[in-house]
């Protein structure tokens, strides 16, 4: 029990801390290019104690989701949109998380936030918090500064092909979901980089 009062503490100090290192992102002249949202996205990612699995493993749901949630309303202001409320919830197996438009939700299965797996949890909130961006710049035109790709997330919007029925392949290759992946990816592969250096993140996968 203690343990999680630590915690706790150290969140706070946490968000205070990345406050000032990220704050004012996307003043004025709309949101950063994706290659600084990437940038700055990791630079949050290492400021938060809780995402070291020494840490992590010790959370329970409620402090896991909390530490989610202040990852969403930091990527958020970098990314130049309102952050969204995270929720857990019991989901199909196969699947890791949702963004709600009708809502403007995130929500992550209960099944993957009880995990260890640090990397697959981090790669799920990036990229649905990609798609909330994707979302934002197509209800806000003149947000995201690529047109074409605004009006190609626009109509996938409008005509999604969820994996179950299509298949992973076509599914993928989807524009939101091939941007959102590729996104996300980018963003693990040099948060994994910079933890390794550091010694403090072990890979649980192959
Ligand atoms: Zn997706």
């Amino acid at each position: 029990m203690e343990a999680y009062i630590a915690v706790a503490a150290l969140a706070a100090a946490v968000v205070m801390a990345s406050a000032g290192a990220v704050g004012g992102g996307a003043k004025g002249g709309g949101p950063p290019p994706r290659a600084e949202q990437i940038s700055k996205a990791i630079e949050i990612l290492k400021q938060i104690p809780e995402l070291r699995p020494e840490v992590w493993e010790r959370l329970d749901l409620e402090s896991r989701r909390q530490v989610l949630q202040s990852i969403e309303n930091h990527l958020a202001r970098v990314q130049g949109r309102p952050p969204c409320p995270i929720r857990v919830e019991r989901m199909n197996p196969r699947e890791f998380g949702g963004y709600d438009r009708a809502s403007k939700t995130i929500t992550v299965s209960e099944e993957h936030i009880a995990s260890d797996d640090i990397y697959e949890i981090i790669d799920t909130i990036v990229h649905e918090g990609r798609h909330a961006y994707q979302h934002y710049a197509v209800e806000h035109p003149g947000f995201h500064s690529d047109e074409r790709e605004v009006k190609e997330w626009k109509g996938n919007f409008e005509h999604y092909l969820p994996a179950e029925i299509y298949g992973m392949e076509i599914y993928r290759s989807q524009p939101i979901e091939a941007d959102a992946w590729s996104f996300a990816e980018e963003v693990i592969k040099r948060f994994s980089e910079v933890s390794d250096e550091r010694g403090e993140v072990k890979h649980s996968k192959g």
